[in-house]
């Protein structure tokens, strides 16, 4: 049994509570910068506060709550997450971290027990991108990773994230006052839930998770020939679409049969002209692969390549591959996962290893400082919509780890 324990209870009550913030009868619509952002956030400076915390806004928008170390010359270990979501997302991504920091270090408040490190729980700002298209941008502002179009960024309501940015207390003008330095923090601790069926399925309790799975995007440009459905016969016919078609079951193959790469969809397709009486003369399909091995992206983009000229030859069309954008994996460090595992252990319970095939702050983060990341099952493995469900068992096992990390942490480094 460990030595020290969360209080389970009220664990799940700030879940719940955080929950009604923009919780609406199709799923939870707390958009970053939005009013229930807005005083989501000031719940959570609240909690803060009431574990003891000395709270800050950075200038990315961060909350950033601090803790006295016994030395306070030691970097701090840092836990954290996001508090925003996904147009009718669901309760626990994202704020099962920041709620489950909150809940060790309010732990370690009533407990009397000091760490030698000072801690610092952190909430980051608009982790899901869902307005302005760009994401993570809180914890990439503290790793010194926005890039210039993020700060350029307009939101389809035609207002500036520089002016969002204002109404959250932050000030990206000055954005590049949010950036720590490597050896600033001396770790960062993520908890989440899995978003995947894995842990679910196999019924284990936490998750170390190994790395975060580099992604590959593509789009295909098919060009055929628009043509008389009607006249045309079957042997002449340059149809972009059944091109298309033949690809797409092509490309699943390719992560679901022959395991090039650990998945890969065909999310977006656009045809021209797109009606029932003309054979399609152009079709674009939008193509992604992860995996956490970047060979493997490397060896599903050939493939990619030789199934398109295959197609060509087949059916007449031609193929322009674009290639959109290559987001490298984050691979997780062996001792940073041996942590967590010894840390579930000291809780009391199992693991396995898990992949993460979804991006986290974490991700920016380690490009700063020495990262590890824990899950718990979800339900069913949905995410990112109202039946996303992580029992109040599963969130405190990881909470209750989460502790037990910091601690064993706290000691090793
Ligand atoms: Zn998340």
């Amino acid at each position: 049994m460990p030595g020290i324990a969360i209080n389970a209870t009220r664990l799940n009550r700030t879940l719940d509570e955080l929950g009604k913030f923009g919780e609406t009868p199709d799923g939870m619509n707390r958009l970053a910068f939005s009013p229930a952002d807005i005083a989501s956030r000031e719940y959570t400076i609240g909690l803060m506060r009431q574990a003891g915390l000395e709270t800050r806004i950075d200038t990315a928008g961060n909350i950033i709550g601090r803790r006295a170390g016994a030395d306070d010359s030691l970097p701090p270990i840092a836990l954290g997450s996001h508090t925003d979501t996904v147009p009718l997302g669901g309760k626990y991504d994202g704020a099962l971290g920041v709620m489950g920091a909150i809940e060790v270090i309010k732990t370690l408040d009533e407990q009397g027990h000091q760490t030698r490190h000072p801690i610092e729980a952190m909430v980051f700002t608009n982790e899901e991108g869902t307005r302005f298209h760009r994401w993570l941008i809180g914890s990439r502002a503290m790793a010194g990773l926005l890039e210039p179009e993020d700060l350029t960024a307009i939101d389809a309501e035609g207002v500036t994230l520089a002016q969002r940015m204002t109404d959250i207390g932050g000030d990206l003008s000055r954005a590049d006052e949010a950036a720590r330095q490597p050896g600033d923090l001396a770790a960062y601790f993520e908890l989440h839930i899995e978003q995947g069926p894995y842990l679910y399925r196999s019924g284990t309790p936490i998750g170390v998770v190994t790395g975060i799975t580099g992604r590959a995007v593509f789009e295909l440009e098919i060009s055929g020939m628009s043509n008389h459905a009607g006249t045309t016969p079957m042997n002449e016919r340059r149809d972009a679409l059944a091109a298309a078609a033949k690809l797409v079951v092509q490309i699943q193959k390719m992560a679901a049969e022959d395991e090039i790469c650990r998945v890969a969809t065909t999310g977006a397709l656009d045809i021209q002209p797109n009606a029932v009486n003309v054979i399609p003369g152009r079709a674009t399909v939008g193509v992604e692969f992860r995996d956490l091995d970047m060979a493997a992206l490397d060896t599903a983009e050939r493939e990619l390549t030789r199934l398109a000229r295959q197609a060509e030859q087949q059916d007449g069309v031609q193929i322009a591959i674009n290639r959109h954008r290559f987001t490298d994996s984050v691979p997780i460090a062996p001792t940073m996962q041996e942590w967590v595992a010894e840390a579930a252990q000291r809780a009391g319970f199992d693991s396995e290893r898990v992949p993460s095939g979804a991006g986290h702050d974490a991700q920016a983060i380690a490009a700063i400082a020495p990262m590890a990341m824990l899950f718990v099952p979800s339900v069913g493995g949905i995410s990112h919509a109202i039946e996303e469900y992580s029992t109040p068992e599963a969130c405190a096992n990881g909470t209750q780890t989460l502790l037990e990390l910091l601690l064993l942490a706290d000691q090793r480094l």
